[in-house]
Parts: C-alpha cells; sequence; structure tokens
C-alpha cells in the first residue's frame, strides 16, 4: 500500500512562492495499477517526485509498505529507491555508447547485487522485453521503440516493487506505445508490483485500476481505489 497523506509542496521563497501540491491525499493498493492524469503544469511530476522519495514536501507524509519515506535518512531513501522503486521516463536515459546488457546491468550495481547473480537477472530482463539477441549490441543503434523496451528492461531487472512510468509512451506510435503498455502491466502482474504511470493519454488512463485527476496541485477526482471521490 502507498498512503500519500495530506502532501503539500512549494516551490521558491515568500513571494514567489508556487504551491505545486496543496493537500493531497489518497491511498494507492499494493499491486494496482494507477494513472495519475492532469494538464501539463498541474503538479503531476511533482506528485511523482514526491511520491518516489525524490523530493520532500513540507507538509504530509508518504507512507510505502508501513515505512514513511520522509521520516528516513537520506541515504536510507536513495537505497529503498534502489532496491524496491524503478522509473521509465520517456526520454529513455540510456547510455547510448555502452550495450545493451551494460545498461540493464547498471541498476544491479547500484543496488550492489553479486555480480554472479547479476548476469541471470538482466538475461531475464531482456528476454521479457524480447531484446536478447541484441546483449551486444550498443544501445545507440536501437530504434526508438528498441530504446523504450530497453528503458523498461533496465526498469525491471531489479524486480522493483513499485514502478513509476512518467509518460511512458509519449513519443511512440500507437503499435509501438501498446506493446510498451502491455510490458508493464504484464510485469506488474506478475510480479505483483504497483505501477504509476503518469500520462495524458486517456485511452491508457483507462487501463488502469486507479486514475487520480489533479488540477493546480490539487486532486480532482479519483476513480477506482478504495473510495470513488469527485470535487
Ligand atoms: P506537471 O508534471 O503536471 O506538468 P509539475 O509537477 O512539473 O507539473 O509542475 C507543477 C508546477 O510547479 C508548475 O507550475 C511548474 O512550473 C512548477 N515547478 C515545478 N518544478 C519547479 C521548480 N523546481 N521550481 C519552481 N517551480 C517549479
Amino acid at each position: 500500500m502507498i498512503e500519500v497523506k495530506h502532501v503539500s509542496k512549494t516551490y521558491g521563497k515568500k513571494h514567489n512562492e508556487f504551491v505545486a501540491l496543496d493537500d493531497v491525499s489518497f491511498e494507492i493498493p499494493s499491486g494496482s495499477s494507477v494513472a495519475i492524469v492532469g494538464k501539463s503544469g498541474s503538479g503531476k511530476s511533482t506528485l511523482m517526485h514526491v511520491m518516489s522519495g525524490l523530493d520532500r514536501p513540507e507538509k504530509g507524509e508518504v507512507i510505502i509498505g508501513g515505512q514513511n519515506i520522509l521520516k528516513m535518512k537520506q541515504k536510507a531513501v536513495d537505497h529503498f529507491r534502489a532496491t524496491k522503486m524503478s522509473f521509465i521516463f520517456q526520454s529513455f536515459f540510456i547510455q547510448g555508447n555502452e550495450t545493451c546488457y551494460d545498461n540493464v546491468g547498471l541498476p544491479l550495481e547500484i543496488a550492489r547485487i553479486a555480480s554472479k547473480k547479476r548476469k541471470d537477472m538482466i538475461l531475464a530482463a531482456l528476454r521479457a522485453v524480447e531484446l536478447e539477441d541484441k546483449i551486444k549490441v550498443r544501445a545507440k543503434n536501437l530504434s526508438g521503440g528498441q530504446k523504450q523496451r530497453l528503458a523498461i528492461a533496465r526498469a525491471i531487472v531489479s524486480e522493483p516493487k513499485v514502478l513509476f512510468a512518467d509518460e511512458p509512451t509519449g513519443n511512440l506510435d500507437s503499435t509501438t506505445g501498446e506493446t510498451i503498455e502491455n510490458l508493464l502491466f504484464d510485469y506488474c502482474k506478475t510480479y505483483k508490483a504497483t505501477l504509476i504511470i503518469v500520462t495524458h493519454d486517456s485511452e491508457l488512463a483507462s487501463k488502469c485500476d486507479m486514475a487520480i485527476n489533479i488540477r493546480d496541485g490539487r486532486i480532482q477526482a479519483i476513480r477506482g481505489g478504495k473510495t470513488e471521490v469527485a470535487s
């Protein structure tokens, strides 16, 4: 379960203060898929950063699996992120000059997984996204869709319990986008992981168990989950 309780996040100081999140609360049951929807500038990325411990809000609590991540020391948060969470962004963030194998292996190095164990995990992740024949290919030589599949392999290789995806299909054609969506949903089903997707795509949002609608830093509506809320 992920619990977000009365979270407020402000950017800037005094005269330039901007409230990006205003008393945001909701609960996400473990293993569900959630879409965070809203216009550009509504606070979606800020919310994702706060939920993943990347950013600290001024007020509120973020409790993941019973642990209040805002009460943890930064080192503990970093470890929590490296072992329990993964991120997929629209602009892949893969290392073009590195091979697919090395790109996928990177999070395992960061999480300090023993090198003996790494190989099997890397191969399993590349197999899951059907890139096992590209192991030795440099990432820059992949197509856009393949790069995004590689980014997914890298995100799932450490078997995270929470997967964050920021507009994961934004730059892709609809067929490739659908492949990516299916990979994300399949992973979460198999590993009972929670999937949190920031998206503009209402069709993708409708495929998720829950949708959280945000506007000007406030929750406007929540579909699915434990309660239906509309305001
Ligand atoms: P979204 O992801 O929905 O586009 P964001 O969470 O990125 O929205 O941003 C919400 C609001 O907070 C926007 O108005 C944005 O300009 C502002 N904002 C985001 N990051 C910063 C920052 N580091 N400093 C100041 N304002 C910021």
